[in-house]
């Protein structure tokens, strides 16, 4: 007897992003035009880079990092949660810095800026809005520890 193959998705269920749909997630297809066998690589790929995280997060304890691993983190979550779509979003996309936030709050008269992460990331970009003239009193922040 011969079978034969039937290619089936699976549901999607994806809430990887900001875009996605109602705040909630992307299901059969995404906002950002990802396919439910797409999303279903990222998540395993997230998965994946949170055992990387936990184990680099210990190994810095310990006093060791690795360039090539924190590269990799970074580029695979850029990836992952970058999934713009040009048809739906008209912003600027890219790292931010200090022309980029120039840029956005120029036009804004009385900007409050607001900073979450990991205290490296959050205290880089204290560094960048100091450059900028920021007053401490306009920026808000939080820093998020243990991972
Ligand atoms: S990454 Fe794409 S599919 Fe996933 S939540 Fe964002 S827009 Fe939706």
């Amino acid at each position: 007897m011969t079978e034969t193959t039937t290619h089936h998705h699976l549901p999607m269920f994806c809430d990887q992003c900001e875009q996605t749909a109602h705040g909630t997630g992307c299901s059969e297809r995404g906002v950002c035009g990802k396919d439910p066998d797409v999303e279903s690589l990222q998540k395993v790929l997230l998965y994946g880079l949170k055992g990387m995280a936990a184990y680099k997060a210990h190994a810095r304890r310990l006093g060791k990092t690795d360039p090539e691993v924190e590269a990799f983190i970074e580029e695979a979550l850029f990836a992952t949660m970058t999934n713009v779509n040009p048809a739906v979003w008209h912003g600027p996309t890219g790292k931010i810095d200090a022309r980029l936030l120039g840029d956005i709050a120029r036009p804004l008269p009385s900007p409050v800026y607001y900073v979450t992460g990991p205290p490296g990331m959050v205290g880089a970009m204290r560094g960048v809005l100091e450059g900028l003239g920021v007053a401490d009193d306009d920026v808000r922040s939080e820093e998020f520890f243990g991972y």
